[in-house]
This record gives structure tokens, C-alpha cells and sequence, in this order.
């Protein structure tokens, strides 16, 4: 009886010794590892080509107006709804008298970038705007611009992307009708003119 007991105990000893020296192992390899993180903000990563991360506002390059014609359709596809858009209405074009972006509960689905008929919103790549009070994150169209201004914007805007997911055309008839014919006559059977 003393003698399994005996036996079992230096087996399990061994095993624990077996166990210690596998995670000391770890723990001595990454001690000698370079570190996978950065120490972010005194250094960054390049963002990636497609990085898609704050929500901003943009003027137009060429006039330096504000590209924003206030039509809330931005509000309404906002599946949190965090946007608040007031329309002005003007003699040649729309603004937006006001437009809020509660960016602490935004999803980033970019759903209002891929509304926006005149381009006014868009992603920047960039996320650095992390804060410890909330309420810095309830911007407004000022802040909204200043964003714009200050950060690298990301490759997509709502017309590209629309661009982009919008099917090819089918061909006018007067092309398609040639091609019709040309396939019939190639099939057997099919009259060749
Ligand atoms: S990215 Fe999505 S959640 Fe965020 S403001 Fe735009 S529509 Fe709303
Ligand atoms: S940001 Fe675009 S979608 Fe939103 S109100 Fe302005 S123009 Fe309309």
C-alpha cells in the first residue's frame, strides 16, 4: 500500500516538474521575442490602403464650399441613429444649418459614406481621437471639418463605392442585334447571312 502510494506520488511530481518546465519555456521565449506591439501614440502603424475609420466632413476642393446639402439621407440609413441633420434652405443650394455625429455609439457600417449623393461625409484613415470623456465624441459639423482637414481621408467616398456595386449596363439594342444574329448564324442550323 505505502509503496503505490510511494509511486504515485513521484509520478505526479514528475509531471508537475514536466508542466513548471514547459511554461518556464514560454515564459524565457518571449522574454528573448520581439514585441508584436508598438508604443502607440509615440509610434504608429501605416494604416492599411483600404483603413476606413473616423467620420468626417468635407469642402468642395475647388470652391471651398461645404459639400453638404443637408438632405438627411446620411439620418435616416444610420442604423443607430446617431446623425442629426437640420436642412437650410438657400437660393442656389441646400446646407446644413446642423449636423451632429455621436461618434461614441457609431457603428463604422459606413452606411451614411455610401448615401451621401455629393460625397460631404466620408471615412478617414485614421482612428486617433481616443479620449477618456465622452463628450468629446458628440461632434459637431465644425469638429466634423476640422477632422476632414486633419486626417488622411480613406480611399472610398458614396460615389465610387456606387460606382463600384453598380451591375454593367446591358447593351443598347442597335449593338445587341448584331451580336444576336451572329450568334444564330454560328449555330447549326442557324441561317448565315
Ligand atoms: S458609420 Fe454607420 S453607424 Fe456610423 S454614423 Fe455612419 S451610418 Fe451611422
Ligand atoms: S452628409 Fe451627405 S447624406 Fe448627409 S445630409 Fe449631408 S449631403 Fe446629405
Amino acid at each position: 500500500m505505502a509503496r503505490r502510494i510511494g509511486q504515485s506520488f513521484w509520478r505526479d511530481f514528475f509531471q508537475l516538474c514536466g508542466a513548471v518546465g514547459r511554461a518556464m519555456k514560454v515564459t524565457l521565449l518571449n522574454l528573448i521575442r520581439r514585441p508584436v506591439t508598438v508604443h502607440y501614440p509615440d509610434k504608429t502603424r501605416a494604416y492599411p490602403d483600404r483603413y476606413r475609420g473616423l467620420l468626417a466632413l468635407t469642402y468642395d476642393k475647388e470652391t471651398g464650399e461645404e459639400n453638404c446639402i443637408g438632405c438627411r439621407l446620411c439620418e435616416y440609413i444610420c442604423p443607430p441613429q446617431v446623425i442629426k441633420v437640420e436642412m437650410l434652405k438657400a437660393e442656389k443650394r441646400n446646407y446644413a444649418k446642423v449636423f451632429t455625429l455621436e461618434l461614441y455609439a457609431c457603428e463604422f457600417c459606413e452606411l451614411c459614406v455610401q448615401v451621401c449623393p455629393t460625397d460631404a461625409i466620408i471615412m478617414m484613415k485614421s482612428f486617433d481621437m481616443s479620449t477618456a470623456d465622452r463628450r468629446e465624441l458628440l461632434l459637431d459639423k465644425d469638429r466634423l471639418h476640422q477632422i476632414g482637414l486633419k486626417f488622411e481621408p480613406s480611399w472610398a467616398t458614396g460615389n465610387l463605392l456606387r460606382d463600384m456595386q453598380t451591375p454593367p449596363k446591358a447593351p443598347a439594342r442597335h449593338e445587341a442585334e448584331p451580336a444576336k444574329a451572329a450568334e444564330a448564324g454560328a449555330k447549326p442550323g442557324g441561317k448565315a447571312e
